[in-house]
């Protein structure tokens, strides 16, 4: 009897223990990709392309694709934008912000301290996001305006941050060290930095689609993850973009190298 008696309090203990110290971060959604993974390519998209985006579903579903939309200014998306960002959501993307009113976090800091920025840029997309059913889990820096003191501030909401860094003239972007990360690093750090691709395979970048393969390769041999963002998926924008084209071509490259694409609630 009083063994049965202890075992009960140890099963209930351990049952409180396990509920009270579960991470935020296995509340989110499920991943659907392979959890397991030791490589993969994070591709995000930044502002409010959200009406080129969502025309997008078919060609990521093509390679099983997920990517991450980092939202700013939801406080202006209409209604049907909004059923739009759920139908991205609803096809395995995730869904993240990008702030209230895309300032850059940084000087606003400077200027009013990190608790108004909070106040101002962060908090009101969150409760907006996530009464809407897009709770976001990550954060990207407007402008990658960033620094650790706000990282450190911003990871008491959000599971990961993403900064961003370019390339300098004729580095190669595997030489860009930051974007690649181990899946050990992430769950040391959480704040992750990418490097833009828009206009890539255009005459602005000709050479970029070769470098971003061969950034992918790269990142597959050394078992890493490697982080990109882009903005408009268009042709011709507006805003910054990346042709559906040079997108296509990226995602069969990720697929052919047996290389995951990764959404941001796919990181640990
Ligand atoms: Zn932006």
């Amino acid at each position: 009897m009083r063994l049965t008696f202890l075992i009960l309090c140890f099963s209930l203990a351990t049952t409180i223990t396990a509920t009270a110290e579960k991470p935020d971060k296995n509340s989110t959604i499920a991943p659907h990709q392979n959890s397991d993974f030791q490589s993969g390519v994070v591709l995000t998209f930044d502002d409010r392309y959200i009406d080129q985006w969502v025309q997008q579903i078919p060609l990521f579903k093509k390679y099983n694709s997920h990517v991450t939309f980092f939202v700013d200014h939801f406080h202006t998306l209409k209604p049907a934008q909004i059923e739009e960002l759920k139908k991205l959501q609803a096809a395995g993307h995730a869904i993240g912000c990008h702030g209230v009113k895309h300032r850059k976090a940084v000087d606003y800091v400077r200027d009013h301290g990190i608790d108004q920025y909070l106040k101002d840029e962060i908090d009101p997309a969150v409760k907006l996001m996530t009464d809407a059913g897009l709770k976001p889990t990550a954060f990207a820096y407007p402008s990658s305006s960033r620094n650790t003191e706000i990282d450190q501030a911003l990871l008491k909401t959000f599971r990961h941050l993403r900064g961003g860094t370019g390339l300098t003239p004729n580095q190669r972007m595997r030489d860009l060290k930051s974007i690649f990360v181990s899946v050990d690093q992430i769950k040391n750090t959480s704040s992750l930095i990418g490097t833009g691709i828009d206009y890539a395979g255009t005459e602005k970048r000709p050479d970029y689609l070769v470098q971003i393969k061969d950034a992918m390769d790269h990142t597959k041999q050394r078992g890493e993850i490697v982080i990109f963002y882009a903005h408009n998926i268009s042709d011709k924008g507006p805003g910054h973009h990346l042709s559906p084209k040079a997108l296509e071509e990226i995602l069969a490259h990720a697929q052919q190298i047996n290389l995951p694409t990764l959404t941001y609630d796919d990181l640990p």
